[in-house]
């Protein structure tokens, strides 16, 4: 079983739609929405929940109105200003470290496991589908995304799955080093963009320590040639093989909308591109047709 996922950098460069498309080619496979802060693979892949499970990550603090004899210490030390002056937790600002409940002298103070967020099981048309949602306001996501991508390998040892395909998180920090995580190819999606050329670099880098083989999508071709040929080129320097093309085009919006990928949506057009990317990637990683 191997472990591919698409990661971009930038946000906003279609990458989940491209990862949409490439969920409805190839062997079966279980796929792993881990771009939890804003996930939306669920717009074109209609998942069908079967298992709904909270996720707590972390502690928060509770004060026992009862015992508190409101002397005012935990206010006074909390630095992230956490505790009202009626003394209650402001749960969006504590951070779990636990001085309050250290300081109070009547004990009235508890620390609880903090829910981030639920983690989700569901059937889709092209299998398997593990997602998350991250509850307003909660970190930690880079921990949920070690959650999701957990199951969603279990899943694909028991359902024995040729392929876990991970929607990866956008940046470069904890949620994507989870998402690089144990990966066995990774695909960088890259728009001839400014800000989309520097985070695709940043975030090879980042694939590159830790030792994923990269391959490239560029999307969006036709809004700007002269960065789409710096893209070529730093493929080019870096040993990168680029999977496919795809042109700036309103089929992708237009797809999303319809809830369906854009090979689905456009089987004519952008059919034979999705199939050929496939068909370069399943070569490399020694996968079915
Ligand atoms: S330190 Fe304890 S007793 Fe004092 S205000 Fe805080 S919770 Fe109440
Ligand atoms: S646990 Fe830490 S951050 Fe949370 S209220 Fe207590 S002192 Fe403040």
């Amino acid at each position: 079983m191997k472990q591919v996922v698409v990661i971009s950098g930038k946000g906003g460069t279609g990458k989940t739609s491209i990862t949409a498309a490439l969920a409805g080619v190839g062997p079966q496979k279980v796929i792993a929405d881990c771009d939890v802060d804003a996930a939306d693979l669920h717009l074109i892949l209609d998942p069908k929940v079967k298992l709904r499970e909270d996720f707590y990550s972390g502690q928060t603090a509770t004060i026992n109105t009862e015992h508190c004899i409101e002397c005012g210490q935990c206010a006074e030390q909390c630095r992230f200003n956490a505790i009202s002056v009626s003394f209650e937790i402001v749960k969006e600002k504590c951070e779990g470290c636990g001085l309050c409940e250290f300081i109070c002298p009547t004990q009235a103070v508890s620390m609880t496991d903090r829910k981030c967020g639920h983690r989700f099981v569901s059937n889709t048309r092209f299998g398997t589908m593990v997602h998350a949602a991250l509850g307003i306001g909660e970190e930690n996501s880079g921990k949920l995304v070690t959650a999701v991508r957990k199951t969603a390998r279990e899943l694909a040892e028991a359902e024995k799955a040729k392929l876990v395909l991970v929607d990866g998180s956008p940046g470069i920090g904890c949620p994507v080093i989870a998402s690089l995580t144990d990966i066995d190819f990774c695909i960088l999606v890259a728009e001839p963009t400014v800000s989309a050329v520097h985070d695709l670099k940043r975030v090879h880098e980042l694939a590159r320590h830790f030792e994923v083989p990269c391959t490239a999508i560029l999307n969006k071709c036709g809004i700007n040639e002269s960065l789409e040929n710096e893209i070529r080129k730093y493929c080019r320097e870096n040993e990168i093989l680029i999977l496919g093309e795809f042109p700036y085009d309103t089929t992708f919006s237009q797809a999303q909308i319809h809830g369906k990928t854009v090979a689905e949506f456009a089987p004519d057009t952008f059919g034979p591109t999705v199939r050929n990317i496939w068909s370069r990637m399943a070569k490399t990683l020694e996968l079915p047709d």
